[in-house]
């Protein structure tokens, strides 16, 4: 252990949940509902299935190390170069690259109260001080946030939406944002919900970097695209920027399988709208539940919404388990009395809230 970096040493492990096939074998249930990781319900299309299948053939050979045909299909759908685009093993990747390229163990890295998991992570696994500033009404306060740079600072993640919080920052909000920031601190603007938003609030964030050479923007395939089980993730910015992340970046952290499944669902316009149809009503049917008891929840522009059931969350969450249905504990996010529910297909919601109904 002494042998371990500092960083390392203190880092809490990731706290995955079992295999589903062993929880079914424990509980003796042969059908659990997941509601747990905020995947995309309709599973894999058919475009992609078949997609995979043909690539299984050239599987004995390594991939293209530079996902040439996906950056290109990304470029020319987004208006953006090719070498803007850094592509990673899921958008994780690239988090953890951008902080790998840019980040020492002299720096300071700036995040949210109740942000996602992975920005304290890759932070504190190489040695930088996270700095987590106090939320507002659950989201990201960009003011108290700004007032937290120091000389120290070299970076800023904020996710938009949120995870677990599902909370949304408008253009004007981010924009007036980026426009305070100091041109030597980055900023990490994490979009993996980005698909679930309205067209007319989302931010034009690939312009903004015309303006902002400091600014990086992520994005996945794991959620609205249904690819989580893949690994493909993407991040565009400056070709300076992304220059240097793709020296840093392994050759091949994007596999055979994971480049052809994302180049066939980037063109997938039907799949996409879909998810986004199915998220939509879902999200109404879940809200609908909690107005009905009276719970409060966090109102949310992504694919789940975190519900506060009270000081017995904990409780609720094993409650639930027993009963067949995954949700996601939140206490390590500082969030104790939520619970957060990924939005499934309608039935799967239904037997989520079928047993809460139990539960009350
Ligand atoms: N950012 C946020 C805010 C997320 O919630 C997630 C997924 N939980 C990710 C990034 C990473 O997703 P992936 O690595 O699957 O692209």
């Amino acid at each position: 252990k002494q042998l371990a970096n500092v960083g390392v040493r203190n880092l809490q492990p990731y706290q995955a949940g079992k295999p589903i096939e062993e929880l079914e074998r424990e509980l003796g249930i042969s059908d659990i509902v997941k509601l747990a990781s905020n995947e995309n319900p309709l599973g894999l299309s058919s475009k992609v299935r078949a997609a995979l299948q043909d690539t299984l053939s050239g599987l004995a050979r390594y991939p293209d190390a530079n996902g040439f045909y996906l950056k290109a299909k990304l470029a020319k759908k987004f208006g953006i170069a090719a070498n803007q685009i850094t592509l990673g093993n899921g958008s994780n990747d690239c988090l953890e690259l951008v902080a790998r390229t840019f980040v020492n163990d002299s720096h300071e890295v700036i995040f949210s109260q109740h942000a996602f998991v992975v920005y304290p992570l890759v932070t504190q696994a190489i040695g930088a001080k996270g700095v987590a500033v106090p939320a507002k009404d659950y989201g990201h306060d960009l003011e108290a946030m700004l007032a937290a740079i120091t000389d120290k600072t070299r970076m800023i993640f904020i996710a938009n939406p949120n995870n677990p919080t599902g909370t949304f920052l408008t253009t004007d909000e981010l924009s007036a944002f980026l426009a305070k920031v100091p041109a030597n601190v980055l900023v990490v603007l994490d979009e993996a919900y980005y698909e679930y938003v309205s067209e007319a609030e989302r931010a034009p964030s690939f312009e903004w970097l015309a303006q902002y050479p400091n600014l990086l923007v992520s994005r996945t395939f794991s959620k609205a695209y249904g690819l989580a089980g893949l690994r493909a993730g993407y991040m565009v910015s400056h070709p300076e920027v992304a220059d240097l992340m793709n020296r840093a970046r392994q050759p091949f952290n994007m596999n055979s399988l994971s480049l052809r499944a994302a180049e066939v669902a980037i063109d997938d316009d039907d799949y996409l709208q879909q998810s986004v149809a199915v998220n939509a009503a879902g999200m109404e049917q879940l809200v609908a539940f909690c107005d009905k008891h009276g719970l409060p929840y966090i109102p949310s522009h992504g694919n789940f919404l975190t519900i506060e059931v009270g000081d017995n969350a904990g409780e609720i969450y094993q409650q639930l388990l027993q009963a067949g249905v995954i949700v996601r504990p939140v206490a390590g996010y500082e969030l104790p009395r939520h619970l957060r529910v990924s939005i499934g297909l309608p039935e799967e919601n239904e037997a989520f809230i079928r047993a809460m109904e139990q539960l009350l």
